[in-house]
């Protein structure tokens, strides 16, 4: 279906190519349909990058480089703090952007602009604080001077589920350390990373600051953008986020050039109760833990892993609280919008289907609804068993699967029987028990009788196969830097 006029949000968006500060067509000539997940109408039509125009971008990076490492901390802290309050003064604009594009309920889209400005502020004031040291060496014989200069032309591959935030969480600290950036947006939300650009690329303009810092190249075929520049030795750094089959996969292009990564890739969170947990919270924390963007984040709640004097409890003030959620349009002020795509809605079917075959009961939700919009309802599955592929696999829906487990000793053992580890959640009374989950479970953020991590101002990232590196904090600054050591 295609839309006869363009919705409001999506009509004054860039959609083409940005190299050195001028918005140009793919060097093809092709272009790619974006497409509203609530309605399958089509929003617009963008630029469909090629390789050609990856290097055009690395080019332009590269030339922008030096300049930029050049510019004084204070100025880029300022540029950084005026692209904040640009983002801030556009909420309603960009959280019904993306809304279009991704589906999520206005409310979380609102909430998705403060966070992803937040970036913006948080390394505007990070800009001007990189470390350094000058000390004696132990031995006495010369002096040491550590200082830090920035890595260089960085590449930016982001996900389509937060598109301004995993854009900002990347250009800030890039921009803030002196690192011109070419960025890949997803293919189903490049509209709200490319506004965020525009953004930036006019307030550098209105600097006369280098124009090459920032340069996106929006495509349909990922690959074909992104491995000539992981390939060229003018590249410096590539950050993504996304899957872990994807970073894998990056992380093998990189190796060729050595080239510094930082991966911020898949989770299997677990979302453990314990027998002496407050309920009332547990639950409360277990609606923003699985709901958020309808259980399309990285840091959702996947398993919930419930010790058996309180399962059944907890499974069905779950289910209670899910049947009154109304699923719709997220532009309409429902509780839970659509999901990306019809693929996803298959792949969550699919996963509630292998765990009612293998035993389990849904106490609400499990049923296909009929179109359009690619809508799944909320869904809770009781008496999971643990070989359920719910359980080991990323959900990535309005799911929410019940293992029970004996003791905090085995849930402690389950929340690890995984090969991811990017968030978890852990629900109890007991202080000992709080600081030994924390210290226990492998994953790289933890939230203690809290059903959110997530903060600017913290290291966000994963051990395991979640990923490598931090972003966010002061360890968000250091994934753009150098550091030389100079003997004196
Ligand atoms: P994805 O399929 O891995 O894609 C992520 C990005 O990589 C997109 O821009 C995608 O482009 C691009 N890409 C895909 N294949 C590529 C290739 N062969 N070479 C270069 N680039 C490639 O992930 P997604 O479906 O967008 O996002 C969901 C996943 O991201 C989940 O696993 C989620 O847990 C993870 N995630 C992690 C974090 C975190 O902070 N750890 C945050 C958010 C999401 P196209 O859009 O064109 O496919």
């Amino acid at each position: 279906m295609t839309a006869t006029t363009l919705p409001s949000p999506v009509r004054d968006v860039p959609t083409q190519v940005l190299v050195g500060g001028e918005w140009r067509p793919a060097s093809g000539g092709a272009t790619f349909e974006v497409s509203d997940p609530a309605t399958e109408e089509v929003l617009t039509s963008v630029a469909d990058g090629t390789g050609e125009d990856g290097l055009a971008a690395l080019a332009a990076a590269h030339e922008a480089a030096p300049a930029w490492a050049a510019v004084a901390p204070r100025d880029r802290a300022e540029l950084l703090r005026a692209c904040f309050e640009a983002i801030v003064d556009r909420t309603e604009e960009l959280a019904a952007l993306i809304t279009a594009e991704g589906g999520k309920p206005l409310a979380e889209s609102r909430a998705e602009v403060a966070y992803g400005a937040e970036f913006f502020r948080w390394f505007a004031e990070e800009a001007v604080r990189a470390p350094g040291l000058l000390r004696t060496a132990p031995a006495g014989a010369n002096r040491q001077l550590v200082h830090r200069r920035p890595v260089g032309p960085a590449l930016l591959i982001t996900p389509w589920n937060f598109p301004i935030a995993m854009a900002t969480r990347k250009i800030g600290p890039a921009l803030a350390a002196g690192c011109p950036v070419v960025i890949k947006p997803a293919q189903l939300t490049p509209l709200t990373t490319m506004a965020v650009a525009e953004i930036v690329r006019g307030e550098l303009a209105a600097r006369d600051l280098p124009a090459g810092v920032i340069n996106v190249v929006p495509t349909s075929s990922a690959r074909t953008v992104t491995a000539p520049v992981i390939a060229d030795p003018r590249l410096r750094k590539l950050s993504f986020t996304g899957s872990t089959g994807v970073g894998r996969v990056l992380l093998g292009q990189a190796a060729e050039q050595v080239l510094n990564c930082s991966m911020e890739l898949g989770g299997n969170a677990p979302f453990v109760v314990f027998a002496d947990a407050d309920l009332d919270a547990a639950v409360e924390g277990a609606m923003v833990a699985k709901l958020r963007n309808g259980g399309q984040s990285c840091v959702g709640a996947n398993r919930f892993l419930v010790d058996s004097a309180v399962a059944g409890e907890f499974a069905d003030r779950l289910a209670a609280r899910f049947e009154r959620l109304t699923v719709g349009p997220g532009a309409e002020g429902h509780d839970v919008g659509p999901l990306i795509g019809a693929d996803a809605v298959a792949k969550v079917h699919e996963l509630v289907d292998d765990a009612t075959g293998r035993g389990a009961r849904a106490l609400t939700g499990g049923e296909l609804p009929d179109g359009p919009g690619y809508f799944y309802p909320p869904t809770v599955l009781a008496d999971v068993p643990a070989d359920a592929r719910c359980v080991a696999e990323e959900i990535f829906g309005p799911v929410a699967p019940v293992v029970v487990f004996d003791g905090a000793d085995a849930g402690i053992a389950l929340a690890n029987d995984t090969e991811y580890g990017l968030a978890a959640y852990a629900y109890t009374r007991d202080v000992d028990l709080a600081m030994r989950a924390a210290h226990e479970i492998d994953s790289g953020m933890i939230g203690i009788n809290r059903g959110m991590v997530s903060d600017a101002s913290a290291p966000f990232g994963g051990v395991k196969q979640s990923g490598l590196g931090r972003e966010g904090g002061e360890a968000g600054l250091e994934e753009y830097l150098e550091t030389v050591y100079v003997a004196m």
